[in-house]
């Protein structure tokens, strides 16, 4: 044979194998589909599981998420995410009642769903079937297609959190992010609702809050406030041209007050020191 005609009978060979490898790898695919398709149509526990979802009813938890951008990278830093989640609870709790109440009746409501499940559905147990071709690879995608069909309800509280530090023109630089879970989140609540008067007795609870009101003063704030007084100390009138402006809460954040317009001054730092509650 001439090295031409041995290349050509190699090339036959190699095609040869390759088609019958293909049509073997087709044949499976096809087969598998088929099986599938037939368990669908004929698994009675399949259709048992549908009607028993039907009649099944669960409540909605939402799945909350928290998020805040920071322009200045110090209050990015100052905060974490159990800060910020600690700063909202104090508003969301009671938004948050209703998700506990949902969760727990779901935790309910989906035990008895499984135990129906268990008590009536049985894999490989086929209508007018007696006998099945390999009956464990039957059982396996049975399992598979019965764990599709059954609901997963939502049972339990999570919250995630995510803080973004971003510049000026809200481009992302950096963020930090966590998931709090049930658990977590009902003794935060505990703790937030320890109150005396405005006044948080728990004092972990009291700084972290404390350093998200403090963060809430972003760099947009600090300059329009500047320039809503003039780039001057408000106390004795300084120009920030020849001194260090500062940012002062009127009412300080240790005292409840808040980072808001109508709460923040400019002073310049000898007054600011002087003031002697020093926020910034
Ligand atoms: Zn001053």
């Amino acid at each position: 044979m001439t090295p031409k005609e041995i290349f050509i009978v190699v090339m036959i060979v190699l095609a040869v194998v390759c088609a019958i490898v293909g049509i073997g790898v087709l044949a499976l695919a096809i087969t598998k589909y088929f099986y599938r398709r037939w368990i669908v149509e004929n698994s009675v526990a399949l259709k048992k599981l549908r009607a028993i979802n039907a009649k099944y009813v669960f409540k909605r938890v939402e799945q909350r998420k928290l998020t805040q951008e920071y322009d200045a990278k110090h209050n990015y830093d100052n905060v974490s995410p159990k800060d910020y989640l600690i700063y909202q609870l104090v508003y969301l709790q009671h938004q948050l009642k209703n998700d506990f109440a949902s969760a727990k009746e779901n935790i309910e409501t989906y035990r008895k769903y499984r135990e129906e499940i268990t008590a009536e559905c049985s894999v490989v147990d086929y209508e007018n079937v007696k006998w099945i071709l390999f009956k464990k690879y039957a059982q396996k995608i049975e399992r598979n297609l019965l764990n599709k069909v059954a609901l997963k309800p939502e049972t339990r509280v999570t919250i995630i959190v995510e803080l973004y530090h971003v510049n000026s023109n809200h481009i992302l630089k950096s963020r930090k992010g966590e998931t709090f879970y049930e658990d977590e989140i009902i003794s935060l609540i505990k703790r937030v609702g320890n109150k005396r008067g405005n006044f948080y007795q728990d004092r972990e609870i009291w700084d972290a809050i404390c350093r998200v009101e403090r963060a809430r003063v972003s760099n947009r704030m600090r300059f329009s406030i500047y320039k809503r007084d003039g780039y001057h100390c408000r106390k004795c009138g300084k120009s920030g041209w020849s001194h260090y402006l500062e940012i002062d809460h009127i009412i300080p954040i240790s005292k409840g007050g808040k980072s808001t317009y109508d709460n923040l001054q400019t002073l310049c730092r000898e007054c600011n020191l002087e003031k002697g509650s020093k926020i910034e």
